[in-house]
């Protein structure tokens, strides 16, 4: 089954909208044409204009770091889908961790946003992962199975086309300590198991599926390698661009 590559960055609380452009302008240039995979940058929320810009007409989309679920209102800070979608963006990262650790983020919340993030048209990358106590407990895979449950709650077959679940194991973000390439398969295939019997074997087959973790230009390829890993979310190494372009070569 030939499902889509997807390696997207997430930039975090990094770069300026100059520095954002400068840097995107390399990634440009070093990765034209391409097609093995989609790219995808997830830049700040300020940084968007200057991205859709240095970006246009190339092969790199621009992605958004998170979304409120709610149309407008009074909800100061936010930034509403239909915002998003006006300046540009195609996608838009939803649950992340560090959401998840610092900002209240919870299954309900992510579950509220993908549904208001695929209700405007935008493709929607799905966080879950276990913390490094979960994963000790032993209960890696039942919470995985709960945050997909709650996350997917009422999102029909058809909008799950538009919908990239990213596996990062928590006690692998940021801390250079990668899943080894069985453990990351081993997550990708459950969930890819879990997807079918919510959906279908078809859903689940199509669906790409990301690992993000540490993920950088030294252990990429292997993990892509990996039957259920359909690309990676990468969050330090996407801010260097000769180092996030040799983990776009690294898709075969
Ligand atoms: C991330 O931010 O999603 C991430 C995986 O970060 P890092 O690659 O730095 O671990």
């Amino acid at each position: 089954m030939d499902r889509k590559y997807i390696i997207a960055g997430n930039w975090k609380m990094n770069k300026t909208p100059a520095e954002a452009k400068a840097l995107l302008e390399e990634i440009v240039k070093a990765n034209a044409g391409k097609t093995a995979c989609e790219i995808v940058l997830c830049v700040p929320a300020i940084d968007i204009p200057a991205a859709i810009e240095a970006t246009a007409g190339t092969n790199i989309k621009i992605g958004a770091q998170n979304v409120h679920f709610k149309d407008n209102g009074a909800y100061t800070a936010e930034i509403s889908a239909a915002m998003l979608k006006e300046c540009g963006v195609e996608y838009v990262i939803i649950g992340h961790s560090e959401r998840r650790q610092y900002f209240g983020e919870t299954d309900q919340t992510v579950n509220l946003r993908t549904a208001q993030a695929l209700a405007n048209g935008l493709k929607a990358i799905v966080c879950v992962g276990e913390t490094l106590e979960e994963r000790k407990d032993g209960i890696t895979f039942d919470l995985i199975s709960i945050q997909i449950k709650r996350a997917f709650k009422g999102i029909s077959a058809e909008d799950m086309a538009n919908v990239v679940i990213a596996y990062e194991p928590v006690w692998a973000i940021g801390t250079g300590e990668t899943a080894t390439n069985e453990q990351a398969e081993e997550v990708c295939c459950f969930i890819r198991g879990l997807i079918a019997e919510l959906y279908s074997t078809d859903v689940a087959n199509a669906m790409t599926i990301q690992y993000g973790g540490s993920m950088n230009a030294k252990n990429a390829a292997e993990l892509l390698a990996m039957d259920n890993i359909d690309g990676g979310l990468i969050g330090g190494a996407s801010l260097k661009a000769p180092d996030f372009t040799t983990i776009i070569d690294s898709v075969k």
